[in-house]
């Protein structure tokens, strides 16, 4: 059986990476995966590091594109993943998340009738503004296998209407955060390199474009940040988008004291995670580990698709306004790290579950 995966993005790295090991460690006779590179993220610390680090094979194809408006870069996806696809005629195409590569390949793909696995299908921010919504909407409505992270995902595809092909298969990012969690803490020295003590500093990250292309939002969370980081070191691993806003809209004084750092490799972030007192993000992956490590967490969002942190109150959903992120930080600072027993995001095994149905070919 052939698969081609498509990925393009971060997080799509680490989630591939969860289950390309599982299809070379368990099905390397049964399954050739061909790997394909939409180029969308290309720095090497959004991407070459992470292939180096989580030990992803080389893509077979590396499409090298990025930038442009949302239309012309999924336009232009859709016209090369569309003639990798008929020169490797594969049994699967394999797609992630909720980026223009996910929705590039899931129509590349319908189109030509290979079947689509959608990996964290029925996510929903009920949010139509959002860039993601409308890849993840789409991209779930051509896919023939759904594989949700949660019960609530796959809540949210029968309400739609969606119930062929859909399994709850558990969330591969907790996969990821189970086997990577002990080797951050051995091999990452990023405490040490940025002078941090655990349990006595702030991680944040801000990429999401509802704040980051938002002069107004963007500006009360740094302000935010800046003072936070008055009374403890406050690190931030700073996008590439949100570097160059920042500049664009003049905010880079409000960040004060501010430990900013390019983005770091995901060894090092998870060692951070797991170090530190409060985490601040509108990032998806970043909310559930902040979970996974039981650190409490803001979201710098108005709503979130991962309802399950909110609900078990690990997570406060705060939006944008400056005094409401001061309020949640005052709130968890002093709190108590939260033990997780049990995960409403699977069992660990999510990448398994997924290979086994699709080399079974399970509906
Ligand atoms: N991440 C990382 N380095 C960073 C920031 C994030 O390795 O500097 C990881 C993070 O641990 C998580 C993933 O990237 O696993 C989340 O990706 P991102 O926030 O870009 O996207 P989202 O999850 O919001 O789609």
């Amino acid at each position: 059986m052939k698969i081609v995966t498509i990925i393009g993005a971060r997080p799509q790295f680490i989630k591939a990476a969860t289950v390309s090991r599982v299809i070379r460690d368990r099905y390397a006779d049964k399954i050739d995966e061909v790997l394909v590179h939409t180029g969308q993220h290309y720095d090497d610390n959004m991407s070459k590091v992470f292939f180096d680090e989580l030990n992803i094979p080389r893509p077979c194809y590396n499409l090298e594109i990025s930038g442009g408006n949302h239309g012309v870069m999924t336009g232009r996806m859709l016209e090369s993943v569309e003639s990798v696809l008929l020169q490797e005629k594969p049994d699967w195409v394999l797609i992630y998340g909720d980026t223009n590569s996910t929705l590039a390949g899931a129509l590349a793909a319908a189109k030509l009738h290979i079947p689509v696995a959608h990996v964290e299908a029925g996510l929903r921010s009920f949010n139509m503004r959002m860039p993601e919504e409308i890849n993840r909407i789409l991209a779930d409505r051509v896919s023939t296998k759904l594989f949700c992270p949660t019960e609530a995902a796959v809540v949210n595809l029968q309400a739609e209407g969606l119930t062929r092909g859909v399994h709850n298969s558990g969330d591969v990012m907790y996969d990821a955060a189970l086997f990577y969690r002990e080797k951050a803490k051995s091999q990452s020295t990023s405490l040490e390199e940025y002078g941090l003590t655990k349990s006595e500093f702030a991680l944040a990250t801000c990429h999401r474009a509802e704040n980051t292309d938002d002069p107004e939002r963007l500006g009360r969370i740094v302000n935010a940040f800046g003072s936070i980081a008055k009374t403890i070191p406050v690190v931030l691993p700073l996008h590439p988008r949100t570097r160059k806003q920042l500049v664009d809209y003049g905010l880079t004084d409000m960040l004060g004291s501010v430990k900013v750092t390019e983005p770091l490799p995901f060894l090092d972030m998870v060692a951070l995670e797991q170090a530190a007192t409060v985490i601040l993000t509108d990032s998806g992956g970043v909310q559930k580990e902040a979970f996974f490590y039981g650190v409490p967490c803001i979201t710098l969002r108005d709503e979130t698709e991962w309802v399950e942190t909110i609900s078990t109150g690990a997570n406060l959903l705060v939006g944008s306004s400056t005094s409401a992120i001061l309020a949640a930080f005052d709130d968890v600072a002093g709190k108590a790290r939260q033990v997780i027993r049990e995960t409403p995001y699977g069992a660990g095994d999510a990448a398994g579950k997924i290979v086994s149905l699709l080399a079974e070919n399970k509906s």
